[in-house]
């Protein structure tokens, strides 16, 4: 392959050739410029949800599970209880880890595709007085679905509960503001709208709840209040860095507030949906979300109605054409799916959208 895929897949996703630059020089995990290089990338990941005044940023090694599980590990104390509120896969794997770790647990479950209803979690709350913390994904990247967050983040707050977000298919595109939404914890990772590699996530948690979280991990590695404290005291990880992730990270983050910031970044990731989606759609794919509960980031698509559909072929004959697509990760439709983010642009989605319907016909499919 002398050209490189374009991924559309929401992480790892296409890097720039900037980011990707950025790792060709090692690092020192003990010297001066690593720890500075620490401190800048999370001083702005903090900045980005405009959470200096209250939060923290605590950096952890690992893809975004293992951030997910040292926040639920952490946040919520061993005689705490955890309420997931799950609409797909990710929802449930949040309430997987919290049973793994030996949390108390209650989950609302809505179908794939069903917004999470705040009505009922005010209910949940109200009935249930064990509830201290509860979890939610922000953007369901099984579907592409956008939950609630500011009256979910509203909801639990006036029932006097502390919030922990899954932001991680969202965290730098769809709107997170710590200043106005009461939220005790924001979990992401380098490799997702931020255009990172894979490799690192991080935590930006309320400073109140981790300076009392001590203790409470009962994975060493996994204890976010421990490398916290260690941070502040030392400027460095615990143990060893994934250096270079960092240190992309650092340079996908500069070309983020080049871009523009946020709102920037959004809109090109909204002009990647509506490419795709006006072209698949004009073929006759038909999206699996209501279009208002469809975030900008992943975009679910049921496959054609034949009986020979087989994702694999179809992957196989997308990948010869140089894309990478994504499974569907439903269990009751046929779907597939597509991602908007990573450093792509509309032009290179209305390619994909082409590619994809060649493919299909020449498949037969379509
Ligand atoms: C990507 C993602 C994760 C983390 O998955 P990893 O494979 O561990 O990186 C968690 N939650 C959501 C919503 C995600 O999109």
């Amino acid at each position: 392959m002398l050209l490189p895929h374009v991924l559309l897949t929401p992480g790892p996703l296409t890097t720039s050739l900037a980011t990707r630059t950025a790792m060709l020089k090692d690092w020192g995990s003990w010297d001066g410029d690593f720890n500075a290089l620490t401190a800048s990338v999370c001083a702005d990941l903090l900045a980005i949800a405009n959470g200096q005044a209250t939060h923290c940023c605590i950096p952890l090694q690992g893809s975004g599970t293992f951030a997910v599980e040292a926040a639920i590990g952490t946040l919520v104390p061993k005689q705490g209880k955890l309420l997931v509120l799950a609409n797909g896969a990710y929802g449930e794997r949040m309430a997987n880890i919290a049973k793994v770790m030996g949390r108390e647990l209650s989950v609302l479950c809505w179908a794939d595709g069903v917004p999470v209803d705040v009505a009922a979690v005010a209910a949940a709350l109200q009935a249930d007085a064990a509830i201290t913390h509860v979890g939610v994904i922000h953007c369901e990247t099984a579907t592409g679905l956008l939950n609630p967050l500011a009256q979910i983040a509203a909801v639990v707050a006036a029932a006097g509960r502390e919030l922990i977000v899954d932001a991680m298919s969202s965290f730098g595109a769809l709107d997170i503001d710590l200043a106005t939404m009461p939220i005790c914890a924001v979990i992401a990772a380098s490799g997702k709208c931020l255009e990172g590699v894979p490799g690192m996530g991080f935590v930006i948690a309320k400073k109140s709840a981790i300076e009392n979280a001590s203790g409470n991990s009962a994975s060493l590695a996994l204890d976010l209040a421990d490398q916290y404290a260690y941070l502040q005291r030392t400027g460095q990880w615990r143990f060893t860095p994934p250096t270079h992730v960092v240190a992309a990270l650092r340079a996908a983050i500069d070309q983020y507030q080049l871009e523009g910031g946020r709102a920037v970044r959004l809109a090109r990731y909204q002009a990647n949906a509506n490419a795709l989606i006006d072209a698949l759609s004009r073929a006759g794919l038909q999206l699996f979300l209501a279009p208002e509960l469809q975030a900008p980031i992943i975009l679910t698509f049921h496959a054609p109605a034949h009986a020979d559909y087989r994702f694999i072929t179809f992957y196989n004959a997308m990948r010869e054409r140089g894309f990478v697509l994504y499974p569907g990760k439903l269990t009751a439709v046929e779907t597939f799916r597509v991602g908007c983010i990573g450093a792509i642009d509309a032009a290179t989605l209305q390619q994909a959208a082409h590619a994809i319907v060649d493919v299909l016909i020449e498949l037969g499919w379509l």
